[in-house]
């Protein structure tokens, strides 16, 4: 039985939908004209909420061919072959599109293991991305992108939150070691966007640790990412 889709989390939609969301252009899929996987964050300082849909996707398509091209070296180094995630799709609002036969909900960002894709809602993640900054982009595909590594790994757990901190632990490795191998560039800020980012996808206070749709507090969110930034993969327990 292939394992629940992972959301990220629903409840950054509260954070950035204050903004109200302007109707946007259609987000072009992302394709395999992926820029190489040195393509780097491109904005820099405070997001002012004028990047374009195009940069959206731009940093869109950085973000999943560097997590292909990461977990690729890492599989490899371990003598085990990878499979690249099959696609990557935006989708708009609720259930356009479904993980097995549960719809998609709206505002959200998922890995479904059933067809072995990543989706996320267009409209949210680029308003996100003009609220939060570049640097989200990454974070979020990066924390899909380590759930389908999850998947491949056949790693589980009993309590979803820790598959969640794990997933946000692998994001900061797969960035942090992009940088130190300069294959990824920070800008001024984009640390900064991080820990905005994470701000944005905590839990909400008094929701309970082991509740399924819990993904931990900012600061347990927090933690994990930069835990992993900093110290690779060996602080993910995926041993
Ligand atoms: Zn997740």
């Amino acid at each position: 039985m292939p394992a629940r889709p992972r959301w990220i989390v629903a409840f950054i939609a509260a954070a950035v939908l204050t903004l109200g969301c302007g109707e946007l252009p259609d987000p072009a899929m992302p394709d395999d004209s992926a820029p190489p996987p040195s393509a780097a964050p491109t904005q820099s300082g405070e997001p002012d909420g004028t990047a374009t849909v195009e940069e959206f996707n731009r940093d869109a398509r950085g973000a999943v061919s560097g997590a292909e091209t990461y977990w690729s070296g890492v599989f490899k180094s371990s003598g085990v072959a990878f499979t690249p995630v099959r696609t990557v799709t935006p989708y708009r609002g609720d259930g356009e599109l479904s993980c097995g036969r549960e719809p998609i909900p709206a505002d959200n960002a998922v890995y479904c293991p059933a067809g072995d894709f990543i989706a996320y809602d267009a409209d949210w993640a680029v308003t996100a991305f003009r609220k939060i900054g570049d640097a989200f982009v990454y974070y979020l595909l990066g924390h899909e992108y380590a759930h389908a590594v999850q998947a491949r790994l056949g790693v589980e757990h009993r309590y979803a939150i820790d598959h969640e901190l794990q997933a946000d632990c692998m994001a900061g490795a797969y960035l942090g070691d992009s940088v130190r191998d300069d294959k990824l560039q920070l800008a001024d800020g984009d640390l900064e966007e991080f820990r905005s980012g994470l701000l944005a996808v905590g839990d909400p206070e008094g929701q309970p640790w082991f509740a399924p749709e819990s993904h931990g507090t900012v600061a347990q969110r927090t933690d994990a990412f930069f835990s992993g930034y900093e110290k690779s993969l060996d602080a993910c327990d995926l041993t």
